[in-house]
């Protein structure tokens, strides 16, 4: 099957979050199954080539290249691209939509469609009908949906030179707005949340983000697939930023791990336990609950630790106020991304916090998992869906790996924080059963890039077929 992924961002040489670990985890698991898939990207300005092999034209505005055994078609668009970072102008929509445009122009002059074509979030969304108006019957369009926060909400003649017709995706909330994620829904012939959970979610008029009704009419075609972790990538028995390698029968390596992150932070040695948070500052990670969480763990006898940046900087200027305050012997705050730092924080952590708002499907829980630091999390969408509560006897003992709480508040998260730290002081045989547990459950692409391959191979949901780029549609 040849597939080719269109997208924002590739990890780690494109990467801004989430969706970049994701298109690199997916290509390279499916890639592994002998499948032929290529990533399409803008050829960023600040893309290490160094990182590159056989990077090579391809044609006058395409190169290609090879990043970790996955193959990347870059496409030169310098005017949109050559900007120093991903996202953030005030053009983002012209920029996407430029590159999608352009995509599809250099998909339409090769010799043969590809059988699949993914494509991921509003950025790349509007790929969709303008394949539709190539009438490619035999190739699939699968469109995840890694957050719906953002939505590539724009004016209709931003979009007119691409001859999509606008009227196809005018958006809920204000009739003189389109709305790119729309297209990609009503075009695709299949859509992905990145996991079960969310996507019932985002069916309901609280976290569907304006677009629940439509949504619900699109239901039939909707699938959950939760994301995987790059096992090689994230592995603590082979993984070079740690101090001491570990695994599930070695699990004294990962005490080290701990005694070396509290002797570079100056917290204290002694028998106290480690929680950390490893996360953007932004409102959906509810750094007010990440505070809270921080007061109550200082208060109860166990140390913090924080490695957090944040983009806007109300948050970030709290959070820098709150180290002057309480950094000492017992709380640390990094406030920078730091992916060497990251790696031994969840291998020294005894405990990781994630209190988001929501969270589509959110990877920190799974390395924690995979290092055997307990996540203790909000019962929502993929973090729901990935842990399983330490006191859920409905569930089997092995299969329960940390602790989750349901309200959004220092109630919520201060009962599961509390239930833990009892645990790890009374009960520390059943605290290493629990390390165990997680440590031992598979996150890896395996089966969620089966999952995909099912839907590649089998999926024929209605996508809406564009009549005449110029004359509108029909359904
Ligand atoms: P999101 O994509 O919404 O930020 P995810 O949980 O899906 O959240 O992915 C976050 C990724 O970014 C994880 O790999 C996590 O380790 C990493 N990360 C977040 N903040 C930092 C930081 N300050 N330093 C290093 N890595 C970080």
């Amino acid at each position: 099957m040849t597939v080719v992924h269109v997208a924002s961002e590739i990890a780690p040489i494109a990467k801004v979050g989430g969706l970049g670990d994701v298109v690199y985890g997916l290509a390279r698991a499916t890639a592994q199954e002998g499948h032929s898939v290529e990533v399409w990207l803008p050829n960023y300005d600040q893309i290490p080539t160094t990182e590159l092999d056989h990077l090579e034209r391809r044609t006058d505005h395409l190169w290609k290249a090879s990043l970790h055994g996955v193959n990347l078609v870059l496409v030169d668009l310098p005017k949109y691209f050559h900007r120093g970072k991903i996202y953030g102008f005030h053009d983002d929509v012209d920029r996407f939509a430029h590159f999608s445009k352009a995509v599809v122009d250099a998909l339409a002059s090769q010799s043969h469609p590809p059988d699949v074509i993914h494509i991921h979030d509003w950025q790349t969304a509007l790929i969709a009908p303008l394949v539709r108006t190539l009438k490619w019957n035999k190739t699939k369009i699968i469109l995840t949906i890694h957050s719906l926060e953002h939505q590539g909400r724009a004016l209709p003649h931003q979009i007119a030179f691409t001859g999509i017709d606008p009227s196809i995706m005018i958006d809920p909330r204000k009739s003189t707005d389109i709305n790119l994620l729309m297209g990609g829904i009503l075009c695709a012939n299949t859509v992905v949340t990145v996991s079960p959970t969310y996507l019932n979610e985002i069916l309901t008029p609280k976290k569907g983000q304006g677009l629940d009704v439509f949504l619900e009419q699109h239901r039939s075609k909707m699938h959950g697939i939760l994301n995987g972790i790059d096992y090689s990538y994230w592995d603590p028995a082979k993984d070079p930023h740690l101090i001491c390698p570990y695994t599930p029968s070695t699990l004294a390596g990962k005490a080290e791990n701990k005694s070396h992150l509290r002797r570079r932070f100056g917290l204290r040695e002694d028998d106290s336990p480690l929680i950390a948070s490893v996360t953007r500052l932004v409102p959906q990670k509810a750094p007010e609950l990440i505070e809270k969480g921080l007061h109550y763990t200082l208060k109860n006898g166990g140390q913090f630790i924080l490695l957090g940046s944040s983009p806007i900087e109300e948050i970030g200027d709290h959070f820098a106020n709150l180290k002057t305050k309480l950094e000492g012997p017992h709380a640390a705050f990094f406030l920078e991304y730091d992916e060497p730092l990251s790696h031994l924080v969840y291998a020294g952590a005894d405990m990781l916090l994630v209190p988001s708002h929501f969270e589509p499907c959110g990877l920190t829980q799974m390395i924690a998992l995979r290092y055997g630091a307990i996540p203790i999390v909000r019962a929502t969408g993929g973090l729901k869906d990935s842990v399983i509560d330490y006191d859920d006897a409905g569930q089997p003992r092995e299969k329960r790996s940390g602790f989750t709480f349901e309200a959004p508040d220092g109630d919520g998260v201060e009962g599961a924080l509390g239930r833990a730290l009892k645990v790890y002081k009374e009960k520390p045989d059943e605290w290493k059963q629990l390390i165990l547990h997680g440590m031992n459950q598979d996150f890896s692409w395996k089966h969620s890039a089966q999952e995909y391959l099912k839907l590649y191979t089998y999926c024929y949901g209605t996508a809406i077929e564009i009549k005449d780029s110029n004359f509108g549609i029909i359904f």
